[in-house]
């Protein structure tokens, strides 16, 4: 028995090697790595720039507290990643992750609120369904009922609005009336909720396991930017998974006329090579909040020049190699390959996505969008058909209450036709053997 868990009882094969989009178990096993993990690792696995980048920073130091030092490594990635935001999005807060991330944007806006007389707004709104990370705080804005509900005592769940399924509820993502439609919920709830008590929205540009790559409807990030100015809300984008290029823009939200007040980023920022996050807000609230007395809140690992070399060295290779670009370039190609497989097999019901952040839905019926029925853990067992033959593929059943099963195919943004054929290739099969 080994002293190590996760999750369940399950062991998986031990890793050995990883070199772009493949990876090796210790028994030579190849894998297609069609997930990056779970949408982390967007340069691929042992990128040579990267490893020589954080050699050479190990060769330095490894280690500089944040109230003792400051790091060239975090100095640098700041500046880079500041200068890839919206010009007014210029402070850069480093962390280790996604969930601190989300904790860092949420906290921020809330001293934000206190340093500028705003004291009752405390609430932040979010999305049903949506994943914005585990820890208690990240988890009160997470619209994911199984994974919250038995900590409720623990926190203070935070107000929800739906997500803007537009293909579950039948209407069409194209037509304005539709977003405006999701967005009236945003400023019904605001209304309901006293609008002085509200302090931010947060949501997924593009989402991730929770929707299964749910693209906002026409109209919907322009509006709801609308109703937050009107109503004094901020507006925090959880690009955790978005960003960094994953959906064929630095940032998600790009793809739409909005203007987040504060960003959160992480998994494709560090790629994989060393745990990374950052916060980014607009210099408006940053100020406030230092002339206050300062931002009461910092990990210890916050701004390792480390992660920071390895982070600069991993954005340099996204702008080097043009990684936005082929990811719109390959998402669109892979989506139209989806839609050809949806044609094929019947019980495909949706196929939908931005960029690399695509995904397939399980559907017992495509005009009534009926699930397929939950006894059959169809997203389980799709993953595992796939897994054992050598393709890795992410999935999270669609949840408040059970909606479906989807499966999110987010290869590395290095991908090439030739592996974009394999990968499909590999869905064929296993969906033949699905179904
Ligand atoms: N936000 C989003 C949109 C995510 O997808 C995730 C992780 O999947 C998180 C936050 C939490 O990130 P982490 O698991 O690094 O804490």
């Amino acid at each position: 028995m080994s002293n190590l868990f996760y999750q369940g009882r399950g062991r998986k094969p031990v890793l050995d090697q990883a070199r772009g989009v493949y990876m090796w178990d210790t028994d030579g096993k190849r894998y297609l790595d069609g997930s990056s993990g779970a949408m982390v690792c967007n340069i691929g696995h042992s990128n040579p720039s990267v490893l020589a980048a954080m050699q050479r920073q190990m060769e330095k130091s490894t280690f500089g507290y944040r109230l003792h030092f400051e790091t060239e490594a975090s100095e640098a990635l700041a500046g880079r990643v500041a200068g890839l935001m919206p010009p007014h999005l210029t402070r850069v807060f480093f962390v280790s992750g996604g969930s601190e991330a989300v904790e860092s944007g949420m906290k921020m806006a809330r001293q934000y609120a206190l340093a500028t007389g705003q004291g009752s707004r405390w609430k932040v709104i979010s999305r049903q369904p949506s994943y914005h990370g585990c820890t208690l705080g990240a988890l009160a804005v997470t619209g994911y009922a199984s994974l919250s509900d038995p900590f409720a005592p623990m926190m203070r769940p935070m107000p929800k609005v739906p997500a803007p399924r537009a293909y579950l509820d039948g209407l069409d993502p194209e037509d304005e009336a539709t977003g405006l439609h999701y967005a009236d919920m945003l400023e019904a709830q605001i209304r309901a909720e006293g609008p002085e008590t509200v302090l931010a929205f947060l949501l997924e540009p593009v989402g991730g396991a929770s929707t299964g790559a749910l693209v906002p409807p026409a109209g919907y990030m322009r509006r709801i930017r609308e109703i937050c100015d009107q109503y004094g809300v901020l507006l925090i984008m959880d690009e955790v998974m978005t960003g960094a290029g994953r959906t064929g823009r630095f940032l998600g939200c790009e793809h739409w006329d909005t203007r987040p007040d504060i960003v959160v980023m992480s998994k494709g920022l560090g790629a994989g090579y060393m745990p990374l996050g950052a916060m980014i807000a607009d210099e408006r609230l940053v100020e406030p909040v230092l002339d206050a007395g300062g931002f009461a809140h910092g990990f210890t690992y916050a701004g390792n020049p480390l992660a920071c070399a390895a982070g600069l060295a991993v954005v340099e290779e996204i702008e080097a190699q043009g990684l936005c670009a082929n990811a719109a370039e390959m998402g669109e190609k892979l989506i139209a390959r989806l839609h050809g497989l949806m044609q094929k097999y019947e019980i495909i019901g949706d196929v939908r996505g931005k960029g690399l952040l695509t995904a397939f839905e399980f559907m017992s019926d495509r005009n009534s969008k009926a699930p397929l029925p939950r006894e059959i853990g169809a997203y389980q067992r799709f993953v595992d058909i796939a897994y054992e033959r050598g393709l890795i593929v992410y999935s999270r059943r669609t949840h408040d209450g059970y909606s479906g099963d989807h499966i999110l195919v987010c290869p590395p943004l290095i991908v090439t036709e030739a592996h974009l054929d394999e990968i499909i290739d590999g869905l064929d099969r296993s969906l033949e053997q699905f179904t």
